[in-house]
């Protein structure tokens, strides 16, 4: 029987205080206005977390919720690793520097997706590592509130947790490649699906259940190896069959395994700052996933078992590519612009290629100068990355009152004289209303075709969106087609309005 000695009472506030700040960073999140500040609280946050950590292992504290820990063993931290930890932090502070400012920000999916799984890969290496070493990591004295001070009861605890975090961490790092190489178009982006592919994922997951529970009772190293290859496993598998088009969702959701994964590590680090963070992140992260299938009228449950998009008719614009259309120049958009009444913008993910927004946003300075109101109307995923245009529209300082979110501005574009859709198209796609066949079936969009003039920026008649299909849109009677890269175009109707 062991005693319990409560934790250090100035580690525990200190966590605290970070836990606070990750839910004020989170609160200031939700809002463009506060975002700043939800930031500078996250990285308050972080900061406090690691500093107490450093100290605590540097003085050899207790981390787990109770006994102090004994520095006896070799294996143990003691004050001359924390150079190794410096040295660490600073490899990877340095290396997330210089890839943060590199990134374009058309690629922030792909690296989110890349760091997502890191996450993953930290969780295994952790839970193998005290697999390898429990005495290390206090396996079998960590004593949780639920288990009691009873070191036989509170065995099985810490194992549950290391096979969950293991699983968890193994999935979250094989889908997260998997949604890296999509995203990244280094592998198509169209569903691949594998002849029973719900029962095999089916069966694999059971046996990752099953083994889990087994773990408890035998430690052999041929439980904890299997539950970890059948995990990355069921990641790969989970990934591959998800389409195009529901990939917004399969973010947020690695988003949402990542924080479990860093949660389940916290509890086998015994670190609560952990716990907390990931608990944070894993839960934001799936109300975010819940936010985006809502917004995509999709079924949480099917997107994950895979498959959605199956039916994609991913053969581009092909045989429209034939019909009529009508081409304008930045001269005729400028000119029907100035007459509106109410321009509605509709930016999308060629936006955000070609770096458009400085530009617009000063187009539609020059429109309301000419007494001409202007809004714009955010898709859920428009772009690449939820809350991608509300981003750079910030970026090009568009007063946070002319933005407004899908559900609060479709009902205006029938009174609109011009919907002006600027690289987007998957979002504005009415064949999501009509065409059972198609992979966007089901999706809300945006009603541009209800304004008198709809105003299509993008580079060619044959570039289709990201769900690969066709807009029929393009060949409406009310349709024009500016057809330029969007930042060339945009800059063109701007002097065009001087
Ligand atoms: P789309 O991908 O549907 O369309 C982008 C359009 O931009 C294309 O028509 C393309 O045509 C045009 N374009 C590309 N580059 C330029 C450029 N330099 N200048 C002008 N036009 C350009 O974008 P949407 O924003 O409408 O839709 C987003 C899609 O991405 C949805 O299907 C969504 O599900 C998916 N997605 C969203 C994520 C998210 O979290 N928001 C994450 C992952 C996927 P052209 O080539 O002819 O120029």
């Amino acid at each position: 029987m062991h005693e319990v000695v409560p934790v250090n009472p100035w580690v525990a506030l200190a966590y605290l205080i970070a836990g606070v700040c990750f839910i004020l960073a989170l609160r200031g999140l939700s809002s463009p206005a506060s975002s700043r500040r939800g930031n500078r609280f996250g990285m308050a946050g972080m900061a406090i977390a690691v500093v107490t950590t450093l100290i605590v292992h540097g003085l050899g504290f207790d981390l787990t919720f109770t006994e102090p820990r004994a520095l006896t063993s070799t294996l143990e931290f003691d004050p001359a690793s924390l150079i190794e930890i410096l040295i660490a932090i600073a490899i990877g502070a340095g290396i997330g520097l210089v890839v943060a400012r590199r990134i374009a920000m058309t690629a922030m999916p792909q690296l989110v997706a890349a760091f997502h799984s890191l996450v993953g890969l930290a969780a295994v290496l952790v839970a193998a590592a005290a697999f390898l070493n429990p005495q290390a990591f206090h396996i079998a004295s960590v004593i949780t509130p639920i288990a009691g001070p009873n070191i036989v009861s509170i065995f099985p605890v810490s194992r549950i947790e290391m096979g969950l975090g293991v699983a968890i961490g193994a999935i979250t790092f094989s889908g997260s490649v998997i949604a890296f190489l999509k995203l990244n178009g280094n592998m198509s982006g169209a569903p691949i699906l594998l002849p029973g592919r719900h029962i095999i994922n089916l069966g694999t997951l059971a046996a990752i259940i099953g083994l889990i529970a087994y773990f408890t009772t035998d430690q052999s190293g041929w439980v904890f190896w299997t539950v970890t290859a059948l995990s990355f496993l069921i990641g790969f598998l989970l990934i591959i069959p998800i389409g195009g088009a529901d990939m917004p969702v399969v973010v947020s959701m690695l988003n949402s395994y990542s924080g479990w994964a860093a949660a389940a590590m916290g509890f086998t680090l015994g670190n609560t700052a952990m716990i907390i963070t990931g608990a944070l992140v894993g839960s934001s992260g799936a109300i975010l996933s819940y936010i985006m299938c809502r917004a995509m009228n999709r079924s949480f449950i099917s997107v994950i078992a895979g498959g959605f998009g199956a039916v994609a008719d991913t053969s581009g614009g092909g045989q429209a590519i034939d019909r009529p259309w009508k081409r304008g120049s930045a001269e005729d958009a400028a000119f029907l612009m100035e007459q509106a009444e109410l321009v509605i913008i509709v930016p999308g993910y060629g936006m955000a290629v070609a770096q458009a927004q400085h530009a617009l946003r000063e187009m539609a300075d020059q429109l309301k100068e000419k007494g001409v109101t202007v809004k714009y109307a955010i898709h859920p995923v428009a772009g690449r990355m939820p809350g991608h245009m509300n981003v750079l529209l910030a970026e090009a300082n568009v007063p946070y009152d002319e933005v407004f979110e899908l559900e609060d501005i479709n009902s205006e574009f029938a009174q609109a004289d011009v919907a002006f859709v600027i690289g987007a198209n998957d979002v504005t796609n009415p064949a999501a209303k009509t065409d059972k066949s198609s992979p966007i079936y089901g999706m809300p969009v945006l009603d541009v075709e209800k304004a008198k003039t709809v105003l299509f920026v993008k580079r060619s008649m044959g570039g289709v969106g990201y769900a690969g299909v066709d807009n029929e849109l393009f060949y409406r009677d009310n349709t024009m087609m500016l057809l330029a890269d969007a930042k060339k175009m945009v800059e063109e109707i701007v002097k065009a309005l001087d």
